[in-house]
């Protein structure tokens, strides 16, 4: 592992400045390390914003193979492929590639839980703080989450629970973890890698250091494999599996009690699944990985129910926002590849009028077909790719089109009637039309209250 004092002595590029690109110059610059950066759309502000601690690291938009052959080490943007000419040049001539995290690995001094997987990350890591907070464990949800790891280094914390993508993942090599997950792997990000088992393997380098792997029994992708690449340098963890519909000895999934289903965890009954304070089967696996990765910790089963039921959910995920005239209104923007929105559908158990639609990331969408025949009595699709949408999925739902999220809303109102749902779950990326998923969210309940309220 490469240590602080030697970063301190080569030529360091951040690449990309975003939010967490400016954590890791807020970072490097605390710890007395030279460095300059590179940004395609750089803009005036940023570089004044940068100035004001850092005056003397040299700001560059261009992505050029002489720029960045200058450097020894590349400290990547997780939005930046590491395939990008420019980033291969210098890799060739022997620079390294690394991202935030692993700078975090190098600083962190408490104990990490982490979490990847297609879907659920944010919940999972979310609920994992409520309920370490709820036992009394000062703990932080940091990285892919908002909160950029290195901003959330801070003396006092006693566990650090971070959200990994498969990006950060990629440029992570040495963290160390007291447990570690794989949720799930579904199709996402197909404009980045391979194929689908090119994306799980980068998944799992997330288990190269983990004391303990905790994964889906139903979703062998999840599963640590000796023959991963990224176990070479470790031996295989154990691992506790979860699973939604049994339970295997000390493994976490459910039993049955006096006709009501419970959340079981080895021999140890935690709570019923229908108290649980989020919707769907989805949230079931969820509440099963939050128990498994706080295996280490031995809490009592009292404790970690009442820490499962403190955690209220998140935005944007499988959210309700309001109900009229019989019709409940949900908001799933954060529903952005395929599997997401089928989960979303299933968990709302009523006829569902959909919005969705956006940029769509290369996915096959014909796969949302059963779940939409099943479940969805009509479409409104949005965004650049709403034909891509239609074109997939014409023969199993009524479909319409929208321009704004004000017309899609007002023509689902339209649609529906008591005792249907409609939501949002676009399956897509929003930033077509939006900022960012919140944003997309928060257009939606605006346009829900001024339409159904
Ligand atoms: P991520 O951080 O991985 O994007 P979130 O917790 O923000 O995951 O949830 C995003 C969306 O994924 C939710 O809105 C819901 O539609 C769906 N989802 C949540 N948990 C799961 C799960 N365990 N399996 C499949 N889909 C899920």
């Amino acid at each position: 592992m490469m240590k602080m004092t030697e970063l301190a002595n080569k030529k360091v590029l951040v690449v990309g400045l975003g939010k967490s690109g400016f954590s890791v110059c807020r970072f490097l610059h605390s710890q007395s390390i030279a460095f300059d950066v590179v940004d395609e759309g750089l803009k005036d502000a940023d570089v004044d914003k940068l100035n004001v601690f850092a005056p003397q690291a040299n700001c560059s938009h261009e992505f050029t193979e002489t720029l960045f052959c200058q450097y020894e080490i590349l400290i990547m943007s997780p939005g930046i492929a590491l395939s990008h000419s420019a980033v291969q040049s210098a890799l060739q001539k022997g620079a390294q590639a690394i991202g935030d995290i692993e700078l975090f690995a190098y600083a962190v001094d408490a104990p990490v839980l982490a979490v990847t997987g297609s879907n659920g990350k944010s919940t999972v890591v979310a609920w994992l703080q409520a309920v370490l907070e709820s036992a009394g464990v000062s703990a932080v949800a940091c990285g892919n989450i908002g909160l950029p790891a290195l901003d959330a280094l801070q003396s006092g914390i006693d566990i650090y629970v971070v959200e990994l993508s498969s990006f950060q993942l990629e440029t992570t090599n040495s963290l160390k973890l007291l447990s570690a997950s794989v949720l799930n792997v579904s199709e996402d990000h197909m404009n980045r890698y391979q194929d689908l088992e090119h994306y799980a393997a980068t998944k799992r380098r997330i288990y190269r250091h983990a004391e303990l792997a905790v994964c889906n029994a139903h979703d062998e992708r999840t599963h640590v494999l000796a023959t991963d690449e990224s176990q070479a340098v470790s031996l295989t963890p154990p691992r506790i599996l979860f699973a939604v519909d049994s339970v295997t000895q000390g493994d976490v999934g459910t039993r049955d009690y006096a006709g009501q289903t419970w959340l079981q965890w080895g021999e140890k009954r935690i709570m019923p699944v229908c108290e649980l304070p989020l919707p769907g089967l989805h949230n079931c696996e969820n509440a099963q990985a939050v128990l498994a990765m706080l295996s280490p910790l031995s809490l009592s089963a009292e404790t970690l129910k009442a820490g499962l039921l403190s955690f209220k959910g998140l935005p944007h995920r499988t959210q309700f926002v309001h109900e009229s005239q019989g019709v409940r209104w949900f908001n799933d923007s954060k529903g952005t590849n395929i599997d997401a929105c089928c989960r979303a559908i299933e968990a709302m158990q009523a006829p569902v009028v959909l919005i969705a639609g956006g940029q769509g990331k290369d996915a096959d969408f014909s796969q949302l077909g059963p779940v939409v025949q099943e479940h969805v009595k009509a479409i409104v699709l949005i965004g650049e790719d709403a034909d891509v949408l239609n074109q997939a999925l014409q023969d199993f739902a009524q479909i319409t089109k929208a321009k704004t999220m004000l017309d899609a809303v007002t023509q689902a109102m339209r649609i529906a009637t008591a005792g249907d749902v409609v939501l949002l779950s676009p399956a897509c990326a929003s930033f077509d039309m939006f900022d960012s998923f919140e944003h997309r969210g928060d257009v939606f309940v605006e346009a829900v209250m001024k339409v159904a309220a």
